[in-house]
């Protein structure tokens, strides 16, 4: 199927066809039409797969650009990915009016980012240490996050966050869309599926 039979808004088609993005990956075509019918989502796939759209693309469907308030949180294990992960999203969030994307991640001016937060961005991207550095001294609030990412779960639970990925998920409300990705599946990142998603659909790249 082409993107436009995936069912995606017009915005983000335009912006698709800026980049040439000829057709979806096979994780984008599993992955994009359960996540548009708000199913929680666990999928094996690499860098390179498609991955960041096949999540990305139904976030920024999913979200009210009017409202700023945090809708999505992604949590993903490192600065460059969180950078990453943001300009990425933002290429295809390109024409959706009044839309923002922040990253936060350790090394980063946390007075700036508690700035920011002023007017909060619809999508936060963010490392699980600089996260919970906000939930502690209360300056992001995700009562209305009704959307979470779990970027690499492997290599967040490998680089030792499970405590801080337990503070995060329990700072969210529980009625929620969980989508998690991972490069492979062990015994940790299975029980993280089955704590933290509902009736998840598993696709493979
Ligand atoms: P990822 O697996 O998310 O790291 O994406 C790998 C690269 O593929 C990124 O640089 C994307 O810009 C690109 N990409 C993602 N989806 C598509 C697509 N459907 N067609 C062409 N390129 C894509």
């Amino acid at each position: 199927p082409s993107f436009k039979e995936l069912r995606l808004h017009p915005a983000l088609l335009q912006s698709l066809q800026e980049l040439k993005y000829r057709s979806p990956t096979p994780i984008q075509e599993s992955a994009i039409p359960l996540l548009l019918q708000y199913k929680d989502v666990a999928g094996q796939a690499e860098t390179g797969s498609g991955k960041t759209a096949a999540f990305g693309l139904p976030l920024l469907q999913s979200i009210d650009p009017a409202l700023q308030q945090v809708q999505a949180l992604v949590i993903v294990p490192t600065r460059e990915l969180a950078v990453q992960v943001r300009q990425e999203l933002k290429l295809y969030g390109k024409h959706i009016q009044g839309l923002k994307i922040s990253a936060f991640y350790g090394g980063h001016a946390f007075s700036q980012e508690r700035a920011s937060l002023a007017h909060p961005p619809q999508i936060l991207v963010g490392t699980p240490g600089r996260l919970t550095d906000h939930l502690n001294r209360k300056t992001l609030d995700l009562h209305n996050t009704a959307h979470l990412v779990l970027d690499e779960a492997d290599k967040l639970l490998e680089m030792g966050f499970e405590e801080e990925l337990d503070q995060v998920i329990h700072a969210l409300p529980t009625q929620r869309q969980t989508v998690l990705f991972s490069a492979t599946m062990p015994d940790n990142v299975k029980r993280l599926i089955a704590n933290s998603l509902k009736d998840p659909h598993f696709v493979k790249a």
